[in-house]
């Protein structure tokens, strides 16, 4: 069982997916592999700080969204792959949507191109589940607001509000072609809500 979770910056998922980990341990003896991108291996922890290296000014979208896919398909191959075929659940913190999104929509690389370098990295792996934190890009912005002050700056926080605007719109759009994989939370509602109302779905899903 694969499931993601995605949103625009500020929309909750690190602190998330923290209490859905326990939610999920308490509640199946599964074996559960919790992750990120980009990173989630130890090559793809690398990719991933030279991508968000605020120094990195000059980066070129298609090197990002190249840069993205080859930490992607490290983390598949290291780590993803082998999990779900021992049966385990891996909860993954942002997957292709994020660069589709992203690289795709709010670099305006296109939809399909950055889809089809992804398809290259996975070969044809797919979320049974997404799970969508929704948060209009003022909101999240001014969430993480506070935060940034106390930590290393990435690259891409350093974008102006209309480029996660941007973000936000192209998530609607994968939601509009794959409507069935997704469920939309309202991330502007408190901590607690979004938890409740995304446990209830991730539960019924594990019980299936
Ligand atoms: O989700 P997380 O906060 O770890 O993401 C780190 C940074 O990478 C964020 O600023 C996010 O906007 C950015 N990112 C990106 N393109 C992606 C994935 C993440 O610009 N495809």
């Amino acid at each position: 069982l694969f499931i993601t979770i995605e949103g625009p910056d500020g929309a909750g998922k690190s602190s998330l997916v923290k209490r859905l980990n326990e939610a999920i341990q308490n509640e199946t003896d599964r074996p559960l592999v919790m992750t990120r991108e980009p990173g989630g291996s130890e090559i793809a922890e690398e990719i991933r700080e030279i991508i968000l290296n605020p120094l990195h000014t000059k980066m070129d979208a298609r090197t990002e969204a190249l840069l993205l896919a080859a930490g992607r398909r490290q983390h598949v191959v290291e780590k993803i792959r082998p999990a779900l075929d021992r049966g385990d659940i891996v909860l993954c913190d942002r997957f292709v949507d994020s660069s589709i999104a992203y690289q795709g929509q709010a670099r305006g690389i296109g939809i399909e191109e950055v889809k089809a370098i992804n398809e290259f990295a996975i070969e044809g792996l797919r979320p049974d589940l997404t799970i969508y934190l929704d948060v209009e890009a003022h909101v999240g912005l001014e969430r993480i607001k506070d935060k940034k002050l106390n930590r290393k700056q990435d690259r891409l926080e350093l974008e102006a509000i209309t480029f996660h605007e941007d973000v936000r719109k192209g998530y609607f759009k994968l939601i509009d072609l794959e409507p069935d994989r997704f469920t939309i939370i309202d991330a502007s509602k408190d901590e607690d809500h979004v938890f409740q109302e995304t446990w209830a779905v991730i539960k019924a899903k594990i019980s299936d």
